[in-house]
C-alpha cells in the first residue's frame, strides 16, 4: 500500500534508500540541507521541501538519515524541525547513526507531542542501501515497528526489533566494533601479502570463502586490492560512532582497547587529510607505520 513519506537526508545512504521507496510507489517529499542533492530523487518524481517542518506536513511517516546526534536533533525537533507540523499518528523513523541516548531524548519530545519514534540505525554500507539489503536495527515500540515494517522491508531484507527507544542504536554501536576490528585485520592481512610478495586481489577471494571471511574483506578488502579508497563510508564518520562506542561501554567499566586501536589509527587518516575517504583507507595510515 502506497504510504506518503517525509525522508530528511540525502547523503550517501538516503539518496540510495530515497530511489528505493519511490521505486516500490510511495509518494515521497524529500528534504536535504544541501538543496541541490535533491535534484535527482525530483527526476523521479518525488516533492522537494524547503525545511524538515514542511516535509513532515501530510506525510505519515517521516524518515531521517543525517550525520550525528544534534543534526537529529536539528531536523526532528529543532526550530524547523519536523516535530512541528506532523501529522495526527504519525511515526517518525530515525535511521542515522547516532547516541542512543540521543535517540532516547528524541523520542520522548516526540511522544510528548502524540508522534510515535522508532530508532531504526542500518548496516549493510552503501551497497545495502542502493540493493535494498540492509540490516535495520529496530529499538521501540513492537506496534509501531509493526505499522512501518513494510516501508522498512523495502529498504532492508532483515529487520530485528532488540527492544526499547535506544536499543537499536545499541546494537548499531556494537556493529560498529566488529566493523573497526574487521578493518584492522583486513589492512594488516593485505599488507603482509603485499609485503611478501603475493598478489592482494587474490588472498581477498580465495579467503573471503573461508573462516578469516567477511562482509568487509569481500567488499573493502577488494577494494583495497584495486587501489580504490573512494568512500562507501567515511573515515569522519566511523570516528563519530567509535566515540558513540566508547561513550557506553565507559559507564559499564567495559575496556575496548581493540576499538581504540581501530581509532588511533583513524586519527592518523584525519590527520594526513583523509577524514572524507572510506574507511578502508585504514590501509595507508598502517602503510605509513610501515619500517623500511
Ligand atoms: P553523508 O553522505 O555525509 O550524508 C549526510 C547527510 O546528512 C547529508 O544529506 C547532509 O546534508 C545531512 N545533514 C548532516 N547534518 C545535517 C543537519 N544539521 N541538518 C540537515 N541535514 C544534515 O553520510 P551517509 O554515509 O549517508 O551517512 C548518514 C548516516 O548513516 C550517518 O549517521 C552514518 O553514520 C550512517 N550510516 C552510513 C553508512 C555508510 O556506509 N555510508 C552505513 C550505515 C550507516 P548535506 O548534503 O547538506 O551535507
Amino acid at each position: 500500500m502506497p504510504r506518503k513519506i517525509g525522508f530528511l537526508g540525502l547523503g550517501i545512504m538516503g539518496l540510495s534508500m530515497a530511489k528505493r521507496l519511490i521505486g516500490a510507489g510511495h509518494p515521497l517529499t524529500v528534504y536535504n540541507r544541501t538543496a541541490s542533492k535533491a535534484a535527482p530523487l525530483v527526476a523521479l518524481g518525488a516533492t522537494q521541501a524547503a525545511t524538515p517542518r514542511e516535509a513532515a506536513r501530510g506525510s505519515e511517516i517521516v524518515i531521517s538519515i543525517v550525520t550525528d546526534s544534534p543534526d537529529v536533533e536539528e531536523v526532528l525537533i529543532g526550530k524547523d524541525g519536523a516535530i512541528h507540523a506532523a501529522e495526527k499518528n504519525a511515526l517518525f523513523i530515525d535511521m542515522s547513526t547516532i547516541a542512543p541516548e540521543t535517540a532516547r531524548r528524541v523520542g520522548r519530545a516526540l511522544q510528548a507531542k502524540g508522534i510515535a519514534f522508532l530508532d531504526a540505525p542500518v548496516t549493510g554500507g552503501d551497497v545495502g542501501a542502493r540493493e535494498g539489503t540492509l540490516s535495520i536495527l529496530v529499538g521501540g515500540e513492537a506496534a509501531d515497528l509493526e505499522r512501518a515494517r513494510e516501508v522498512l522491508g523495502v529498504m532492508g531484507k532483515r529487520i530485528t526489533h532488540f527492544g526499547p527507544l535506544g536499543a537499536g542504536q545499541t546494537a548499531k554501536a556494537c556493529n560498529q566494533i566488529l566493523c573497526a576490528m574487521n578493518m584492522t585485520g583486513i589492512v594488516e592481512a593485505l599488507h603482509l601479502a603485499r609485503l611478501s610478495g603475493i598478489d592482494p586481489s587474490l588472498v581477498v577471494e580465495a579467503l573471503s570463502a573461508g573462516a578469516g571471511g567477511s562482509w568487509a574483506l569481500e567488499k573493502l578488502g577488494s577494494r583495497i586490492a584495486k587501489g580504490d579508497f573512494n568512500p562507501g563510508f567515511y573515515v569522519d564518520l566511523i570516528q563519530k560512532d567509535l566515540r558513540i562506542v566508547q561513550d557506553a561501554a565507559r559507564p559499564l567499566g567495559l575496556p575496548l582497547e581493540g576499538t581504540a586501536l581501530a581509532q588511533r589509527l583513524f586519527a592518523d587518516n584525519q590527520k594526513a587529510g583523509e577524514g572524507k575517504l572510506g574507511t578502508q583507507a585504514m590501509y595507508k595510515a598502517v602503510e605509513r607505520r610501515i619500517r623500511k
